[in-house]
């Protein structure tokens, strides 16, 4: 009962011009109804509306970010009130590249924030994420909430741990999961060329889905779909999208190609 998801993740890429070329593509593809696989791309910003213009209906659009709180003095950030204005429907939040590059929740932040006085919890590590799930969430928004370890973290045991605190800062929460599809990205996967095999990311999904029916509940278990990125491509997908635990994919690179079209049709 859970329907394959296929996200293209556009990242920090385009002109005008390649993004309609883009949309163009996609316009032309045949693909399974959406009834049978629900297709989310996310351009950046500023090309969100006109993406929304341009595409098909049966195709969504998702924003890569917002902002944790309510909008105001914030230079620089959108808020999911914005968001929910232009009819933007999704939203990627925490992802790796943020997490890890902008420093998305770590001690700095955690500082910055205070001082900003704006009635704030105190953060702890990942909780600046999953404040932003939360508020999404609450505006109306559909999240895809990313987790993933990094290669030192894997190769010292400790992927499930880094895994299950992250969906824990988001469970800690959030009571409603329907708006949210969970994405696996193992850092060491993005952008590398090195995709997980899939008896590597079937495990960590399995996994995951457990943890979900143990610390969260049985029926959020067997109905969020944990969708696989990292290194998918038009190849690879066919095996990975056979594996139980592997609801779908959020794909970086190859959603700006049209191989992209071969990824949402490995759902068959
Ligand atoms: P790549 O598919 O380019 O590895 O990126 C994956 C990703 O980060 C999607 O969010």
């Amino acid at each position: 009962v859970r329907k394959f998801f296929v996200g293209g993740n556009w990242k920090c890429n385009g002109t005008v011009e390649e993004v309609k070329k883009i949309v163009t593509f996609l316009n032309e593809a045949e693909v399974p109804t959406e009834d049978v696989v629900e297709v989310v791309v996310s351009p950046p910003f500023v090309f969100l509306t006109l993406v929304k213009s341009l595409l098909r209906p049966d195709f969504q659009v998702a924003a890569q970010n917002c902002w944790v709180r309510r909008g105001g003095a914030f230079t620089g950030e959108i808020s999911a009130e914005m968001l929910v204005n232009l009819r933007i429907p999704w939203v990627i939040l925490g992802h790796s590249e943020r997490r890890l590059l902008l420093n998305e929740s770590n001690e700095v932040r955690r500082e910055a924030l205070q001082k900003l006085d704006l009635l704030f919890p105190i953060y702890s590590i990942m909780e600046f994420v999953a404040d932003k799930v939360a508020y999404a969430l609450s505006r109306g928004l559909k999240i895809i909430a990313c987790v993933g370890e990094t290669l030192e973290q894997r190769e010292s045991g400790s992927t499930m741990a880094v895994v299950a605190a992250q969906t824990q800062s988001i469970a800690d929460k959030v009571r409603n999961w329907d708006n949210i599809v969970l994405a696996y990205e193992p850092v060491w996967a993005i952008g590398t060329g090195k995709v997980a095999t899939p008896a590597q990311a079937q495990e960590v999904h399995s996994e995951l889905r457990k943890w979900l029916r143990d610390n969260v509940g049985v029926e959020v278990a067997s109905s969020t779909r944990i969708i696989y990125g990292g290194s998918v491509n038009g190849t690879n997908c066919r095996e990975l999208a056979k594996q139980p635990d592997i609801d779908g994919f959020l794909v970086g690179g190859a959603s700006l190609k049209p191989e992209f079209i071969d990824i949402i049709n490995s759902v068959w």
